[in-house]
């Protein structure tokens, strides 16, 4: 792929005829335009971002293919067909670009496009299915005559042991290393080293291949972006790879609206009904030691003015606290200026946005500093301590410490929120102001309207 400026991007027909789940097995000889470049792979980011909280949350395979439908609908369609290939393939290689950068990116790459690419096949029709084996390569025959008479009975043992009335007409002869997790599940017959698997399972075989395929090319990629492409493109294409695995995809927060406007008076009470973990800790630890270091003033301040205090009321709340130990003097000083600089009224004058979870997650907190994500960053003891605070009974408290060992961090938020106010939240938690405002939608509708 080569990237351009803008122009019509020129397409090569052999992209066109791809079918409509391809295997990336080569980049495609086509432009890309820069902004394409960009923007598609932040709508498949979406679509795996999708994936990966239906896979935390242990949704079954049924559930993960509406989901993975809904996804590629909302993110990827495109009403005409070709261009929505091109997207797809091109949002594919970026990615890869993107995600080939560490191990830990890889591990995450390989595993939602390996689940992407399993749901999207699974809903293909059979035919197409095929098409996709043979453009594989897979050296797989189906058995037939003598040999398929022969398995029969015991194909037909395996078959009612998975509540199928029959055989199936085709079987696949496949070294039985090939199809690990069918083998795994007692679902196929084995014999000799080889497994036999029945056509409707030809999923197993080629997700197989999927994902050997991607984990080589992902390692091939890595060499090229160190070798070459990252030093060649460290004006244009290197700062969008390198922002793309940490961006936020959702809204900025960074304007009041009907669920994000607190006032001075209400602030001690809203902070208990309404703020995320990270914010809570924040406020207490203000309003405990009268005093925030430098990164949880900027992460809690902002978060403040996201949920709509005003200027004058946030100089008054954290004049109150900061005085009780600086003085007015030293507050005036050193601390009012950064707060009205927060609000864009000093320096550049820039409206500064309040912190997404992946920032915020991804900080480093030192010895006295209180900000960052507690999921992450306290020790299991404390958050336990303070999920208890917040009501959660001992099963859902396990339930929010089991994600937050496999690092599901937003995840184990969003298990959390779900506790506390009693209604699903499908969206996942991405930003802790869209965790104020969503609690303040439940609360709201909740409160009987006063008497007119
Ligand atoms: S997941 Fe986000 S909102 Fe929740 S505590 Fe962590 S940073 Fe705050």
């Amino acid at each position: 792929m080569e990237v351009i400026r803008s122009q019509k991007r020129t397409v090569s027909n052999d992209v066109v005829s791809t079918p409509t789940l391809p295997l990336y097995l080569t980049a495609p000889p086509m432009e890309v335009r820069l902004e394409e470049f960009e923007l598609f792979a932040i709508d498949r980011l979406r679509v795996l971002k999708g994936v990966s909280d239906g896979l935390a949350r242990g949704r079954n395979p049924n559930e993960m293919d509406d989901l993975v439908e809904t996804l590629w609908r909302e993110h990827m369609r495109l009403s005409d067909v070709s261009e929505m290939i091109n997207k797809d393939i091109i949002s594919h290689f970026v990615l890869r670009l993107v995600y080939c950068r560490s191990d830990e990116l890889k591990k995450w790459f390989l595993s939602m496009e390996t689940a992407l690419f399993r749901h999207r096949f699974r809903r293909k029709k059979i035919e197409e299915q095929r098409a996709i084996v043979g453009e594989f390569g897979l050296p797989y025959k189906a058995v037939i005559g003598a040999e398929l008479e022969s398995l029969k009975e015991r194909l037909g043992l395996v078959a009612r042991s998975l509540g199928q009335s029959d055989v199936e007409n085709i079987y696949y002869k496949v070294p039985f290393e090939e199809v690990p997790d069918l083998v795994a599940g007692r679902r196929v017959l084995l014999q000799k080293g080889y497994a036999f698997v029945a056509g409707s399972q030809l999923v197993s075989l080629v997700v197989t291949q999927f994902r050997s395929h991607l984990s080589k090319a992902l390692i091939l990629t890595n060499r090229k972006w160190t070798t070459t492409i990252r030093e060649r493109e460290k004006d244009r294409l290197t700062p969008i790879v390198e922002a793309l695995s940490t961006s936020y995809l959702g809204p900025d927060y960074s304007q009041s609206s009907e669920y994000a406007d607190i006032s001075l008076k209400d602030i001690d009470q809203v902070s208990k009904s309404s703020f995320p973990l990270c914010m809570r800790h924040l406020f207490e630890k203000l309003r405990e030691d009268h005093h925030l270091k430098h990164g949880g003033r900027m992460q809690l301040g902002l978060f403040l003015k996201g949920v709509g205090l005003k200027l004058d009321d946030a100089l008054a709340f954290w004049r109150e606290e900061f005085t009780k130990k600086v003085g007015s003097e030293r507050f005036d000083k050193e601390y009012a200026y950064a707060i009205r600089h927060n609000y864009g009224k000093e320096g550049k004058r820039t409206d500064y946005t309040p912190y997404a979870c992946s920032k915020i997650i991804t900080s480093a907190p030192g010895a006295g500093d209180h900000h960052g994500c507690p999921y992450r960053h306290f020790s299991e003891d404390n958050l336990k301590a303070a999920l208890s605070r917040m009501g959660l009974s001992s099963r859902g408290m396990e339930d929010v410490m089991d994600k937050v060992r496999n690092k599901h961090y937003q995840l184990a938020c969003t298990l959390t929120f779900e506790a506390v106010y009693g209604a699903s939240c499908d969206t996942g938690i991405n930003h802790p102001n869209q965790y104020f405002e969503e609690s303040q939608k439940i609360l709201k509708s909740k409160t009987p309207a006063a008497p007119v």
